[in-house]
Formats: structure tokens, C-alpha cells, sequence
């Protein structure tokens, strides 16, 4: 195969703020994997909650060419697990070559990716809408933007929590999910925040506390009438019974991870012990979306809506019907660039 590595940098719609900061624009790097004549292609959203930086990220892919250029995409579960074994971290990367090694396999098998999954499209989940940090005027704007999205994501966490759901309250009354990202600091403040918001038609919390405070997690847990779900607490290294105690559920990001079949193994692995799975994405185009969007049908929560928070998404793939996922029925991920 071939590798043909690109970055490019893509505006947001709006700047997008969560618990950790703002962001006005994010930087991609797009992975083409050619083999006789078939494009695979694969897309790396870094974080730098996870110590990723785009130019780490370029550096690892490059360390990848050697590897690559020997395999064919139907090997992609062996090529896949080499390359993620090549360095620690790394994983929107990894995730990038995981993507491209299956869309170049299911297009020369002529095989949309969830049909290799055995997932019926039919069965993927509505997609909640992601609503980010903004004063209460803005959140009440964005609220009225959602348009037919039949549940909203609300990020809190920043401080002035109550005032946002106010605000969201105000124009709507959908079921909410609620994600802190990390940002309450202790367990008491936690506890108090879920009860208050399962009074006002929340019905999950993610990540309420930072990552590696299970035995606090698990203390708001006992008091709490709402399911907790981990976020930073899901990394490619995470020992999922450890998670069980403080989570009723997960949520797997393709790009966090480090590729489809990763997220596939997390998804199956939590599903054996009793935790329930939500899909999750970064702020990502239409490519890396449509990817994870393949695995949809196979979790009970779906959160995937990362492209519409881009101005001009170079890629065309799952489609949205008042929020339920509509998968692409082409080959391999089914995505086009625009
Ligand atoms: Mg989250």
C-alpha cells in the first residue's frame, strides 16, 4: 500500500467551548492508504487532553510508511494491531490507518463496514446534539439551532451549571445528557449536581469527576439517580472491571482508542460485564463520524454529531434523519469527499 498523509485545517461554525477550554478551528491529518487502484482513507483528530499534537501525530503516521508499504487492507486486523503497537498514545493516529486498512479492504470487497459488522443500519441509535459552553443567551440560541435532534448533549462543568440547564429549559423540554468533562472537583459538589439535575429531565452524566477517581465516582454513584457514564476514564489501556464499580456505562471514541476494531473489542468487552456503551466522537469531519457511525447499531447511545460543529466538512457520509443515524451503503465507510 501506499501512504499519502495530508493535514489541513478546518473552522469551526462556532468557537466550542467545554470544561477545559475553547476552540475556534481544529487541525486534521488525512490518511490515504492506495492499493491497486483502491483508495482507503482514514482521519486523525488529536486531542490534547490525550498529549496528542498534530505534529506528533504526522511524525507517528510517517513512522508508519515502512510497515504500511508491505501490507495489503485485508490484513488490516494484524497491520492494525502492529502499527498500534509501534509507540504508546497515538491513537487518533492509529485510529487514522484503522479506518483507511478497512475502508481500502471494503471497497475492494465491495462491503459497506457495517455489513461486515453484522450491524443492522436499521438499529443504530438517534445521535444527541452537542450543546457546548456558552452564557445562558447563547445556550438559549443554540438550543433553538438543534433543530429536530430529539435528545441534547449539554456541556457543564465551567461553573454557572444551573443557569445553562436553565436557559436549555427554557426552549425545550427534550431529554438532556449532561457531560462535565471532568470539571466538578469534588465528590459532595458532584453528588449535589446529579440529584439537582435529574429533577429537570436529564437522564445521564458523563464524566463527572476528573479521570482516576473511581472510589469518589463510585461514592457519587450510590447516591445517585441518574447512570454515570466514564469518558476520560476510557483510554485504550483501561481496565474495564475496574470501571464497573463507579460507571454504569462507557463512552468509546473511535479516535480515542485508536481505530474501529479497538472500539469494537471495548464495545464487546462491556457488554460482557454489564456496562452500557455510548458512541462518542471528537470534533471530526464527516470521515472519521461516519467510521465510528458504522459501529452504531451495536451501542444503546449515540453522540455522534462532531461534523455539524464544522463550517465546511470536506467529507459526505452518515446523514441525519430527525437525529437518527442514516449509515451510507457504499463500500468500506461509504464516504466521499465533498
Ligand atoms: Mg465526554
Amino acid at each position: 500500500m501506499k501512504l499519502r498523509l495530508t493535514t489541513r485545517r478546518l473552522e469551526l461554525r462556532h468557537p466550542w467551548t467545554i470544561a477545559r477550554g475553547t476552540a475556534t478551528h481544529k487541525e486534521y491529518a488525512f490518511v490515504e492508504l492506495e492499493s491497486g487502484g483502491v483508495r482507503g482513507l482514514g482521519e486523525a483528530a488529536h486531542n490534547v487532553r490525550y498529549g496528542e499534537s498534530l505534529d506528533g501525530i504526522v511524525d507517528f503516521l510517517e513512522g508508519t510508511r515502512p510497515l504500511l508499504e508491505d501490507a495489503e487492507p485485508w490484513r488490516f486486523r494484524v497491520v492494525g494491531d502492529r502499527v498500534r503497537a509501534l509507540a504508546p498514545g497515538m491513537n487518533a493516529a492509529k485510529a487514522a490507518v484503522d479506518m483507511a486498512l478497512l475502508d481500502g479492504w471494503g471497497k475492494e470487497a465491495g462491503v459497506p463496514l457495517h455489513r461486515w459488522l453484522g450491524a443492522d443500519p436499521g438499529a443504530a441509535p438517534a445521535t444527541s446534539y452537542s450543546i457546548g459552553i456558552d452564557s445562558p443567551e447563547v445556550v438559549e440560541e443554540k438550543v433553538r439551532e438543534a433543530g429536530d435532534f430529539p435528545v441534547l448533549k449539554v456541556k457543564l462543568g465551567a461553573g454557572d451549571d444551573r443557569a445553562r440547564i436553565e436557559a436549555v429549559r427554557r426552549v425545550t423540554d427534550r431529554p438532556l445528557r449532561v457531560d462535565a468533562n471532568e470539571g466538578w472537583t469534588d465528590r459532595e459538589e458532584a453528588a449535589g449536581e446529579v440529584e439537582w439535575l435529574a429533577d429537570r429531565g436529564v437522564e445521564l452524566v458523563e464524566q463527572p469527576l476528573p479521570a482516576h477517581r473511581l472510589d469518589d465516582v463510585a461514592w457519587v454513584r450510590e447516591r445517585s439517580p441518574l447512570p454515570l457514564v466514564a469518558d476520560e476514564d476510557v483510554t485504550p489501556e483501561v481496565r474495564l472491571p475496574e470501571l464497573t464499580g463507579a460507571y454504569d456505562g462507557i463512552n468509546v471514541k473511535v479516535a480515542k482508542v485508536g481505530g474501529v476494531l479497538p472500539a469494537l473489542r471495548l464495545i464487546e468487552t462491556a457488554r460482557h460485564l454489564g456496562l452500557r456503551v455510548m458512541l462518542g466522537c471528537m470534533v471530526e469531519s464527516s470521515l472519521g463520524i461516519t467510521a465510528a457511525a458504522h459501529l452504531a447499531p451495536l451501542v444503546e447511545w449515540a453522540d455522534l454529531d462532531g461534523a455539524l460543529l464544522l463550517r465546511d466538512d470536506p467529507f459526505r457520509g452518515v446523514t441525519y434523519d430527525e437525529g437518527r443515524l442514516v449509515l451510507p451503503d457504499g463500500p468500506g465507510l461509504g464516504v466521499e469527499a465533498v
